[in-house]
């Protein structure tokens, strides 16, 4: 047991969407272990699709399929759970790793039957990350698990749900996976592309962004004919494609005994420190006027809401910060960051 704790930077686990047939399930695994770069094999044997009549997975024969897969491979296998019938099921094949997806770890009842069914049984257990952005729900599955004494439980991180984002298929919002690991820093964070990105181009930039985000691992979807695949076609890739990606990867490490190197690293920090410090005292300044500002709107009876005035601050600093190579984002984040604080000082001076 324990798997992913012996396995070296990084992680990679890959495999299907779905199992379709024992053949696509075995000549995938044939290819994949012929990368020599996969550490567990896996596949969907129940999936959950957003409507029904969709291929909703081949169901239990396909665990003999993927555990034979495995036998012949040598590779782990891994596969999806969403209820304590699956969990038996997959423990009665001879699993030894499971998942839930993101429409389960959004369930803590379903969630909770799951861990039941797992009590006991030192399964390792991959919690993927809710379909909506909510950090607490994501620990929530993963201290279930932990409380029905699995010692390995892990992370996934897939993106959430959004309806603005046109790049992805599931805004990968970086900050949550980077602060469950702050949460639980001894897990190993796995990112997965498949699912954040929906499509093929992008999967080696997202995959290259989570290394230099020092996650564990990488789970990613492959196929032997991945346009005529059952599920999620537009974002499997061939083992050899696969292949041809890993070895892409830059990995880099976290820290460096190069003492020059080091150095200039201590001078350019020391610098950002002192940007830091004087950005503090210009808010503080800021604030400290917003304040008078509030003063006066009191004494005469103005909302501390301004909209126009609001309006005309968002888009002149929009048009600076977009000269000086900020992006509309950020600017647009950090905007309202200080409005509300300003917001929030004058509610005092209202107050008081
Ligand atoms: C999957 O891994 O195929 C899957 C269904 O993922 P998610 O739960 O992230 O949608
Ligand atoms: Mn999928």
């Amino acid at each position: 047991m324990e798997v992913l704790k012996n396995i070296k930077r990084p992680i990679i686990i890959s495999g299907p969407c779905s199992a379709e047939t024992e053949d696509q399930m075995m000549q995938t695994a044939r290819d994949l272990k012929a990368t020599g770069k996969i550490n567990i094999l896996r596949a969907g044997i129940w999936k959950p699709r957003t409507r029904p009549n969709s291929f909703e997975g081949v169901g239990e024969i396909g665990l003999e399929w993927l555990i034979n897969a495995g036998i012949e491979t040598g590779l782990p296998v891994i596969t999806e759970v969403a209820n304590a019938k699956h969990v038996d099921a997959a423990l009665k094949a001879g699993f030894k790793m499971l998942w839930i997806g993101a429409r389960t770890t959004v369930n803590p009842f379903a969630v909770q039957e799951i861990a039941d069914a797992l009590k006991g049984t030192g399964i390792e257990m991959l919690v993927k990350n809710p379909i909506n952005p909510d950090l607490n729900l994501w620990i929530g599955g993963i201290e279930r698990m932990k409380n029905a004494g699995l010692e390995e439980v892990h992370a996934i991180h897939r993106g959430f749900s959004s309806v603005k984002s046109k790049t992805y298929r599931n805004e990968p919002m970086w900050e949550i996976p980077l602060a469950l690991k702050q949460e639980f820093p001894n897990i190993n964070l796995i990112c997965d592309p498949s699912h954040i990105t929906g499509r093929r181009a992008l999967l080696q930039s997202v995959s290259q962004k989570a290394m230099d985000l020092i996650y564990d691992g990488l789970m990613i979807e492959s196929h032997i004919d991945p346009d005529n695949a059952w599920s999620d076609a537009k974002q499997q890739i061939t083992p050899a494609v696969l292949n041809e990606l890993l070895g892409n990867l830059i990995l880099r490490t976290v820290n460096t005994d190069n003492l020059e190197v080091n150095q200039n690293l201590t001078e350019l920090r020391n610098s950002i420190d002192g940007i830091d410090a004087e950005l503090n005292e210009l808010i503080a300044k800021r604030m400290a006027v917003a304040t008078e500002i509030g003063n006066y709107k009191k004494e005469h009876n103005i909302t501390i809401l301004q909209p126009k005035r609001w309006e005309e601050i968002q888009k002149r600093q929009l048009k600076l910060g977009l000269e000086h190579g900020l992006s509309s984002k950020f600017i647009a984040k950090y905007l309202e960051a200080i409005h509300q604080e300003s917001i929030r000082h004058q509610t005092a001076v209202m107050n008081k």
